[in-house]
């Protein structure tokens, strides 16, 4: 069977009341659930029925797209490498670069909010801001020595 990639996801309590099922359709159309019933007999669990009944949101497509992890480290400009996002160290009132960083979070899945909050951004930057800085100056990196 091919379950494919979850497109959508929905979360349902769990009874005991610590945490959630995760119910998800693949792009192949296939139901899942992250509880016992389905992970090891492959059956329709009630979770997946309650989702099928439509009474849960589902949840945000950003949240389902794994981002790569946001690290600080000695690089000349954002980098991803092996599903982690490197980010390198900031001067303070560096704003080319911060701005850079910002974009390379958003296009990376990162949502603003959580942008805002990791990079401590002032509340006066918006999300269109970033989007129209970097249509005009472009992606900022610093000169090789930088770290020397
Ligand atoms: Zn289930």
């Amino acid at each position: 069977m091919t379950i494919g990639k979850w497109t959508k996801k929905w979360t349902v309590p769990k009874s005991s009341g610590d945490g959630d099922w995760v119910v998800g359709l693949s792009d192949e159309k296939v139901w899942g659930c992250s509880c016992p019933v389905w992970k090891f007999k492959k059956e329709e669990c009630h979770h997946i029925k309650e989702i099928k009944l439509g009474n849960q949101p589902e949840i945000n497509q950003s949240e389902i797209n794994k981002k790569p992890e946001y690290v600080l480290a000695k690089v000349l400009k954002p980098t991803l490498k092996d599903d982690r996002l490197l980010v390198p160290l900031v001067p303070i009132g560096d704003i080319k670069m911060s701005v850079t960083i910002a974009f390379t979070m958003l296009k990376y899945g990162y949502s603003w909010t959580e942008i805002k909050k990791i990079r401590r951004l002032p509340d006066s930057w918006t999300k269109k801001a970033v989007l129209n800085y970097v249509e005009e100056y472009g992606e900022y990196t610093y000169p090789e020595n930088f770290y020397d």
